[in-house]
């Protein structure tokens, strides 16, 4: 059966009976269909969230198609379930732009998923298309400004570094002149798109507490400079106030299941190689809010996911995880160890060895943060047992529990080794999280903690454009925010090709962003796209509906 023949084999349950099972009282549900809700913002309960368990899900050095940390969070989630523990899956809502390009759906897979999966994966509640028009109202308004006779602020055009947004991987709109016509449309000038999940107003919604620091964070954005060079922020064209009215409902979390009926928190989107990369604040709160285990994921390997889940997110909203749980599987080792993705299917004990210290690398730089650590083994049906031997006994050398995870073919069933070994980590974990870095810290000092204490490189190496941005950030007094490091999945080190665990490599900053609403400065390590193209064959020409609504080919 393929992803969405399971999905659809199973009717959801009406929406009020999982709300029931996390005691929310009927009147605080907000129905979007009998399969999805919103949740109000005050059923976060910071009592509650102090006894309650966080559980982050990271990952190894991905392959393109992905490890299985989301199919493995919602196998674990109803594997607690199965244990009788409380325990929610929080995680991020899909892009379009993957869903229709190369890796498919983001909602699960086999028997782990959450559904309605068709509904999450297009357009779900609307968040994404609130968040894009949040993002385009202020593009309206700057170009207003910059036309305007009467109330012009002197927006100098070649300086707004803001730009539009759309959810779809449209490489044409990556670099645009825009503002042509004539005198009526405004002044022409380069600028361009992101896709909305790597767009600022995406990470502000999943940075913000509520709707008054979402406003706020609204207002602290910057645009670009005047003529004279002082900056202009969003504030400066008094455009907060409606763009958080178009985002009221967003900033909602969305509640909907697990194949297995078990409650699922779904709500924002950014990506991981170049944004925060992790569900909201508020989400990841309301699954602490209303259960004893909340388990949630952080995109990509935990190079960047988990970094920035625990520098960023968790220090801004003071939560730390009880337990780490990283996915590993054999194929992916076996990739680091030089085989090319079609021969990662056969066994080879080789290549599974010399694969290993991308796994030692990950292990490494997650014992830095001071967390229990949980290896989850996500078998598929092409590994061997000889190969599932070495990494097990590998891991057992390291001293790390290590589980062999079944969620993609039977659900929270195929999970539950690995929840009694994440229930005995966190029972274990008496201390918070300790940062690499601290927020004193220059950005330099910051940069090369993460460099050498994470990626395991020497040094950071900025480029003069990055030199001179980082003054000006610095001037502005954005020094003091955390690093949200763009840098790609593929490699501890900022190229691609380097797999397994390199050694003895720079990283290279291009250039820096400010993402002064949301909180954080941005490193751009090599050519990190903002708005992707799609693939040479992409998943859009395979997805299709017939006459009775059934879709086919959305993975
Ligand atoms: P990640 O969250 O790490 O990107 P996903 O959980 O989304 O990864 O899984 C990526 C893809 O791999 C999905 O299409 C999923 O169905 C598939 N997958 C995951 N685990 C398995 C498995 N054990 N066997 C076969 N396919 C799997
Ligand atoms: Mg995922």
């Amino acid at each position: 059966m393929t992803e969405i023949q399971i999905a659809q084999s199973v009717t959801p349950k009406h929406i009020r009976e999982i709300a029931d099972t996390l005691r929310i009282p009927e009147e605080k549900l907000e129905y979007y269909g009998n399969d999805k809700a919103k949740l109000p913002l005050d059923l976060i309960d910071d009592q509650q969230i102090k006894l309650s368990k966080l559980i982050l899900v990271t990952a190894i050095t991905p392959t393109p198609p992905g490890e299985g940390k989301t199919t493995t969070s919602i196998g674990l989630a109803d594997a607690l379930n199965l244990l009788d523990q409380k325990a929610t899956v929080v995680i991020r809502e899909p892009s379009l732009g993957p869903v229709f390009g190369i890796k498919g759906g983001a909602a699960g897979g086999g028997w782990s998923q959450v559904i309605p999966m068709v509904d999450i994966n297009l357009h779900f509640t609307g968040d994404f298309h609130a968040i894009e028009k949040a993002n385009n109202l202020l593009s309206a308004l700057i170009e207003n400004n910059i036309q305007s006779k009467t109330r012009n602020l002197g927006i100098d055009p070649r300086t707004v570094i803001w730009k539009r947004c759309m959810d779809m991987n449209d490489r044409g709109l990556r670099t645009i002149i825009a503002a042509l016509g004539g005198k009526a449309g405004g002044v022409p000038r380069e600028t361009g798109f992101n896709i909305t999940a790597a767009s600022e107003i995406m990470a502000i919604l999943c940075m913000a507490s509520d709707l008054e620091d979402l406003k706020q964070r609204c207002s602290n954005i910057y645009i670009g400079d005047t003529w004279e060079g002082t900056p202009v922020f969003a504030k400066d064209l008094n455009a907060e106030g409606a763009m958080a009215v178009l985002l009221k409902d967003a900033m909602k979390p969305n509640l909907v299941q697990t194949l297995e009926g078990n409650p699922a928190i779904i709500h924002g989107g950014p990506f991981a190689n170049i944004a925060q990369g992790t569900n909201s604040i508020v989400a990841t709160k309301m699954g602490m809010s209303l259960s004893d285990y909340t388990v949630t994921e952080a995109g990509f390997g935990s190079d960047l996911g988990a970094e920035k889940f625990l520098n960023i997110k968790c220090r801004a909203a003071r939560i730390s995880p009880k337990a780490v749980v990283v996915v590993a599987t054999i194929r992916a080792l076996k990739y680091h160890g030089g085989k090319s993705l079609k021969e990662i299917t056969q066994e080879d004990v080789h290549a599974l060895i010399q694969g290993l210290p991308n796994l030692d690398g990950h292990i490494a730089s997650l014992r830095s943060f001071g967390i229990p650590i949980v290896m989850s083994i996500n078998v598929f049906n092409t590994d061997t047992d000889t190969e599932i031997q070495i990494i097990r006994e590998h891991c057992e050398a390291l001293n790390i529990p290590v589980a062999l995870s079944y969620g993609w073919e039977k659900g929270g069933a195929g999970c539950v080794d690995l929840a009694q070994k994440v229930m005995v980590a966190a029972a274990s974990c008496t201390e918070s999280f300790l940062p690499t870095y601290n927020l004193e810290d220059t950005v330099s000092v910051k940069l090369n903690k993460i460099c050498q204490i994470i990626y395991g490189g020497d040094a950071v190496v900025l480029s003069d454009l990055a030199k001179a941005q980082l003054r000006k950030y610095e001037a502005m007094g954005y020094g003091f925010l955390p690093v949200c490091m763009a840098k790609t999945e593929k490699s501890f080190s900022d190229d691609q090709k380097r797999l397994g665990r390199p050694k003895h490599f720079n990283i290279h900053i291009r250039e820096f962003e400010i993402a002064a609403g949301a909180g954080f400065i941005i490193p751009i390590a090599g050519n990190m796209l903002r708005m992707p193209g799609l693939a040479a064959t992409p998943a859009a020409e395979r997805i299709t509906i017939d006459k009775d609504g059934v879709i086919e080919g959305l993975f």
